[in-house]
C-alpha cells in the first residue's frame, strides 16, 4: 500500500520521483487487478440492480425507480459504481454488461407482475459509450420481444454531456428509442453543457436535476435561484422534473413549493435490493 511504499521510499532514501512512481505502479496495479476480476464477473453472475424509489412530491407516493448496478465481487464484496463503472466504460465491457442491465430489469418487471405486484416504470442508466453502440437499438428491440414487457416501463436516463458528443447520430438513437415507446430523461441536468437547446431538439420528457443543486438548497438562494428556473424551464416545454438527492424535509418542502414534479433521494430510501424494492410496490 502507499505507507508501504512512503516508508521503503524514505528508509531506502530515494527521491519524491521513485516514490511517485511506486505510487503510480500500485494506482495501475490496482486498476489493473480490478479490470481482470471484472472480466469473469458477468459470466460468474456477480452483478445485481438494486432499485431507489422517485417519489410524486404532490402525493408523497411511489412514481417509478431507479436501476443501479452493483458488483458483488467475488461473491462477497458489494462494490459501488464509481469504482468500476470508469473501467468498463473505458475498455468497452460496458456494452454486455449495460446490456444486460436492461435486460435484467425487464425480467424483473416480468417478474413482478407474475407475482401479482403492479411494477412502477424503472428507469435504467445508459452510459455514452453503450449510447453511440452500433447494435444498441437492436438489442433493446431483442430484449422487449423476449420478454414482453410494455415498453412504458422502461426509461432511459442519459446525462447531457452524452447527448452533446455527437450530433445527428446521436438524434437519430434518441428517435429510434423514442419510437419503441422508450422514454428518455436527462441525468445530472445543469452540470454538462447546459445547452438549452438540445432540449427542444431530442426526444426527452423529464429532466434530473443534479445533487449538486440539491444538497445546498436551504442554505444557498443562489441554488435555489438556478432550481426554481430548472422547473420553471421544464414547465413550459412539458417537461417532467425529477430533484435528484434529495436528503432533508427542508429541501423536500422547498422543491414542493417550488412545482417539482418528482423527488428521489435518502430522505425517501437508499438504493436497495430486489427484495426490499419489491415491499415498496402496489399489489394488483
Ligand atoms: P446517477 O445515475 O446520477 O445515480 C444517482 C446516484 O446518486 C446513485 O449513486 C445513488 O445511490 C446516489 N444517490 C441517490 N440519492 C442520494 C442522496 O440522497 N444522497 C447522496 N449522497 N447520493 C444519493 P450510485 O448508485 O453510486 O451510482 C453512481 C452513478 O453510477 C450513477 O449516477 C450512474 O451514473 C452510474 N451507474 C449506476 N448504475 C449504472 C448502470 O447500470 N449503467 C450505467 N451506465 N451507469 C450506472
Ligand atoms: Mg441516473
Ligand atoms: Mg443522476
Ligand atoms: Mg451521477
Amino acid at each position: 500500500n502507499a505507507d508501504g511504499a512512503m516508508y521503503h521510499a524514505k528508509a531506502s532514501g530515494r527521491n519524491n520521483y521513485q516514490f511517485f512512481k511506486e505510487a503510480m505502479n500500485q494506482t495501475a496495479a490496482r486498476h489493473f487487478e480490478l479490470e481482470s476480476s471484472l472480466r469473469g464477473a458477468l459470466a460468474a453472475d456477480e452483478f445485481e440492480l438494486h432499485f431507489q424509489p422517485i417519489m410524486d412530491i404532490g402525493t408523497r407516493r411511489l412514481h417509478a425507480m431507479e436501476v443501479l448496478l452493483r458488483w458483488r465481487r467475488g461473491g462477497v464484496e458489494l462494490v459501488q459504481p464509481d469504482q468500476f463503472i470508469p473501467i468498463i466504460e473505458e475498455n468497452g465491457m460496458i456494452v454486455s454488461i449495460g446490456e444486460w442491465v436492461i435486460r435484467q430489469a425487464c425480467k424483473q418487471i416480468m417478474l413482478w407482475q407474475s407475482q401479482g405486484m403492479t411494477p412502477v416504470p424503472l428507469a435504467v442508466n445508459l452510459s455514452p459509450r453503450q449510447f453511440m453502440h452500433r447494435g444498441l437499438v437492436e438489442s433493446i428491440r431483442d430484449i422487449l420481444d423476449e420478454t414482453g414487457i410494455d415498453p412504458a416501463l422502461i426509461e432511459f436516463e442519459i446525462t447531457e454531456t452524452a447527448l452533446m458528443e455527437h450530433g445527428e447520430q446521436t438524434l437519430e438513437i434518441l428517435g429510434h428509442i423514442n419510437a419503441m415507446g422508450i422514454r428518455l430523461s436527462i441525468d445530472d441536468f445543469g452540470t454538462g453543457y447546459s445547452s438549452l437547446a438540445y432540449l427542444k431538439r431530442f426526444p426527452v420528457k423529464k429532466i434530473k436535476i443534479d445533487r449538486a443543486f440539491i444538497k445546498d438548497l436551504e442554505e444557498s438562494a443562489e441554488d435555489r435561484a438556478i432550481v426554481a428556473a430548472i422547473i420553471a424551464l421544464s414547465d413550459s416545454l412539458q417537461l417532467s422534473v425529477v430533484a435528484e438527492g434529495v436528503e432533508t424535509e427542508g429541501q423536500y418542502a422547498l422543491l414542493q413549493r417550488d412545482g417539482c414534479q418528482y423527488a428521489q433521494g435518502y430522505l425517501f430510501s437508499q438504493p436497495v435490493p430486489h427484495a426490499t424494492a419489491q415491499l415498496l410496490l402496489p399489489r394488483c
